[in-house]
């Protein structure tokens, strides 16, 4: 579905965020990843336009880049089991 263009882009890095999603909510993405997976001529400025706009609509979390998709406390509440490293946020 995050590949699926007829989704609006902010609903498409939603998307993204679910589907690549730890057990803690976020999807991590090596540089240009995120901008390759949602359009092959999207350029990595779109890709940080999309995430932002996907942020004023909370549908992730204000904590996410395009390196590191989180999804909202309030739609991803699982985390459970020991803490997952993520590179990005240092602070769990
Ligand atoms: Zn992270």
């Amino acid at each position: 579905m995050a590949q699926d263009h007829g989704h609006p882009l902010a609903y498409r890095v939603h998307f993204a965020a679910i589907g690549w999603a730890d057990r803690h909510g976020h999807a991590a993405f090596e540089p240009g990843r995120l901008a390759a997976l949602l359009g092959k001529r999207l350029s990595d400025q779109s890709a940080r336009n999309a995430v932002a706009r996907a942020n004023d609509l909370h549908l992730i979390s204000p904590r996410s880049g395009a390196a590191c998709l989180v999804l909202p406390p309030h739609l991803f509440q699982k985390a459970k089991g020991a803490p997952v490293p993520c590179r990005l946020h240092q602070d769990r």
